[in-house]
């Protein structure tokens, strides 16, 4: 029998600001009342906390998780002509970290993990290519040891979407700190998420690290010096303030993430669901729980008769959207990427999930028949 109808949202801000309310509250009210703004003095600790945290030598601020991307295939020197190896199953801001230098993205399957299968990538490099993009997509690490050592024999150069794994491992090392530039995104919505817009680059080169806080702010150092055209793309005070609160919790909020994801492994028992499948000896942050069902449409419009929310990441691939038509790969030749595109679907989990509307999502889950 079921229970009586739930009302649950594929995903609840609220619920993690209401946890650590007051601290919120406090930081936001000091960094409006200290005058200072723009690169300052909660910048600068951010930076240094969450490199401290990852494991990186260096961090910085940025306005977006997109401008991140784009600042590190620049200062890589990568431009156009140049390509760079990604996986097709990515939130298609991946691929514009690319594009919008002018570089070339080339696409390879996905795994059955959802990350860059690691077999695909040596017959996509050439002369062109100059760097791989790996994505730590839905929160679990790809197999980036492996491919560290596939850009070594290839002279690549290797840039690490995080944007959904903060915290993530592989092999107890965290993401972000084995290539050469790790970028990270604070939307809302992400494991460690601002309250507007965010994003950072890490790097263990001094130099690198330099070259982003210079190309961040109009490429200036000091003051009216201008040493290149650069961006104004700049994480601000109130933002940095808040995130060194949340950043002080992350491990206990992808702890939970981790105890959802787990209830939901060991809960849900549903012939027509494929189960998302975790590496032994990673930890997974679990951005989202991403199942596969052939009828996804019916089994969606089921769930939201009982009064469950779901989402597809992502209902189109990038190199399908109209943006890259002019890359001219037609439907059909990424088979692995579209299948998923289809039949992949994200599962409520969120900070602050009760067990009862856990539970809920599971035993409604179990009562689909098809
Ligand atoms: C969110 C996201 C981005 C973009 O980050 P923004 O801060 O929204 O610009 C890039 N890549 C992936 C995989 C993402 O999930």
């Amino acid at each position: 029998m079921l229970e009586t109808k739930m009302e649950i949202q594929c995903n609840r801000l609220d619920k993690s600001f209401e946890l650590y309310k007051e601290e919120f509250e406090k930081k936001a009210l000091q960094v409006l009342e200290s005058g200072w703004y723009i690169l300052g003095k909660e910048l600068e600790s951010f930076e240094k906390e969450f490199s401290k945290y990852l494991g990186a030598g260096y961090c910085a601020g940025v306005a977006s998780g997109l401008d991140a991307l784009k600042i590190a295939v620049y200062l890589l020197g990568i431009g156009a002509g140049d390509e760079v190896i990604v996986q097709g199953n990515t939130y298609i801001a991946t691929v514009m970290g690319i594009t919008d230098n002018g570089a070339v993205p080339v696409f390879v399957e996905p795994d059955e993990y959802y990350n860059i299968n690691v077999q695909k990538i040596e017959e996509k490099i050439t002369e062109k290519t100059k760097a791989i993009m790996v994505v730590h997509l839905y929160g679990q690490a790809a197999d980036i040891i492996e491919i560290i050592k596939l850009a070594e024999k290839y002279n690549l150069k290797v840039i690490e979407d995080c944007a959904q794994a903060h915290g993530a491992e592989y092999c107890g090392k965290k993401v972000g700190t084995f290539g050469d530039i790790g970028c990270f995104s604070f939307y809302p919505t992400k494991n460690l998420g601002a309250f507007g817009d965010g994003g950072a680059l890490v790097t263990n080169c001094k130099n690198l690290y330099e070259k982003a806080k210079i190309y961040r702010n109009y490429g200036s150092d000091k003051k009216y010096y201008n040493q290149i055209t650069g961006l104004n793309s700049r994480l601000d005070e109130i933002q940095a303030g808040l995130l060194r609160v949340k950043l002080g919790y992350l491990d206990k909020l992808n702890g939970e993430r981790q105890q959802i994801a787990e209830r939901y492994l060991t809960g849900i028992i549903n012939k027509n669901i494929l189960l998302p499948k975790e590496k032994t000896g990673c930890g997974h942050v679990w951005h989202q729980f991403v199942i596969r069902i052939k009828k996804r449409r019916e089994f969606m419009e089921y769930l939201e008769s009982r009064g469950i929310h779901s989402m597809v990441h992502y209902p189109i691939p990038p190199h399908l959207s109209e943006a890259y038509r002019y890359l001219n790969i037609k439907k059909g030749m990424l088979p692995v990427t579209e299948s998923y595109s289809e039949e992949v679907l994200s599962l409520p989990i969120y900070n602050g999930m009760t067990l009862e509307e856990q539970n809920y999502v599971i035993n409604t889950i179990n009562h689909y028949l098809n």
